[in-house]
C-alpha cells in the first residue's frame, strides 16, 4: 500500500462507481480527499455514511467538469482552501452510445465535453497550481475503447482517444516540473456505466476478454494509486490497461 498521509487528492466523479473505489483507496492510504459529483446526491449521502470513519478527510464538492466557469471556481476554492495539492485524478465520464448514422447531434457533444473538454479545463487549472510547488500527479481515466473502439461508441472512443493524446502530450510540456501526466485504461469493469448492456453483448464482451470477468473497481483502483505514488516518479505519459488481457 503507497502512503499518502499529508497529501491532498482530487477524485471526478468520486462518489460513486471506479471512482468511488479510488477515492476510498486513498482515503485509506491517508489522504485528504476532495471528491467532486454532478448531481446524484443519493450516491453522495452513500458515500459519506460509507466513509464516515474518514469523515474529516473528506471534503464533497458540486462541479460539472464540463463548464469552464464552474472548473475554474473549483479551482480558485481549492486556492483559497487548501492552497495546494499533490493529486488529480479526472475520472468522471459518461457514454452515450449509439450507432454514429443514428447518433444525437447533442449525444456527441455531450461525450465530447464531459470526457475530453472538461479533462482538459480540470487539466488547465490544476497544472497552474502544481507547478507553483514543482511536484504533482495527474491519472486521466481512460477506456480500451480509446485503442478498440467498438460499434455503437464513436463519440465515447473519440473522446477517450483523444484523452489519451492530450495525456502525452501535456506529459511532456511538464516533464521537468515535477509532474507527471498519465492514463489508466479500464476495460469492462462491473459498474452502473455497464449496467444497461444487453445480455447478448454482455456476454459476446465477456467471450473476449481473455480472464473471461469482467474487472472490479479496486483493481482500477490499485493502478491509480501505484500512478499517483512518488514511487511512480519516472513514469509519464503512459497507457496503463487493465482489462484483463484483452
Ligand atoms: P459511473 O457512471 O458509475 O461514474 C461516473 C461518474 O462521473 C459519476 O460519479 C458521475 O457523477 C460523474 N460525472 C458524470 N458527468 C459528469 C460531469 N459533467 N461533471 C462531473 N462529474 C460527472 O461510471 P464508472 O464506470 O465508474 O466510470 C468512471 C470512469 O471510468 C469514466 O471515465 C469511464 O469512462 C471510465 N471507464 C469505465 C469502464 C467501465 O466498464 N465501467 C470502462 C472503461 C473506462
Amino acid at each position: 500500500m503507497h502512503d499518502f498521509e499529508g497529501q491532498t487528492v482530487i477524485v471526478t466523479g468520486g462518489t460513486r462507481g471506479i471512482g468511488k473505489a479510488i477515492a476510498e483507496s486513498f482515503l485509506q492510504a491517508g489522504a485528504r480527499v476532495i471528491v467532486t459529483y454532478s448531481t446524484n446526491e443519493a450516491a453522495t449521502a452513500q458515500f459519506r455514511q460509507d466513509n464516515s470513519q474518514f469523515a474529516q478527510n473528506i471534503d464533497i464538492q458540486k462541479l460539472d467538469v464540463s463548464k469552464y466557469e464552474d472548473v475554474e471556481g473549483f479551482f480558485r476554492y481549492i486556492d483559497t482552501k487548501y492552497g495546494s495539492f499533490e493529486v488529480l485524478v479526472n475520472n468522471a465520464g459518461i457514454r452515450k452510445d449509439s450507432v454514429l448514422a443514428m447518433m444525437k447531434e447533442s449525444d456527441w457533444h455531450d461525450v465530447l465535453n464531459v470526457n475530453l473538454t472538461g479533462i482538459f479545463y480540470m487539466c488547465k487549472f490544476a497544472v497552474r497550481n502544481l507547478m507553483r510547488k514543482r511536484y504533482g500527479r495527474i491519472v486521466n481515466i481512460s477506456s480500451v475503447m480509446e485503442r478498440y473502439a467498438f460499434e455503437g461508441q464513436a463519440n465515447y472512443a473519440a473522446a477517450k482517444a483523444g484523452l489519451s493524446a492530450l495525456t502525452k502530450s501535456l506529459a511532456k510540456e511538464v516533464a521537468t516540473r515535477g509532474i507527471t501526466v498519465n492514463c489508466v485504461s479500464p476495460g469492462f469493469i462491473a459498474t452502473e456505466l455497464i449496467r444497461d448492456l444487453p445480455d447478448k453483448l454482455r456476454d459476446t464482451y465477456l467471450d473476449r476478454i481473455p480472464m473471461k470477468r469482467f474487472g472490479n473497481t479496486e483493481e482500477v483502483a490499485a493502478c491509480v494509486l501505484f500512478l499517483a505514488s512518488k514511487e511512480a516518479s519516472y513514469v509519464t505519459g503512459s497507457i496503463l490497461e487493465v482489462s484483463g488481457g484483452l
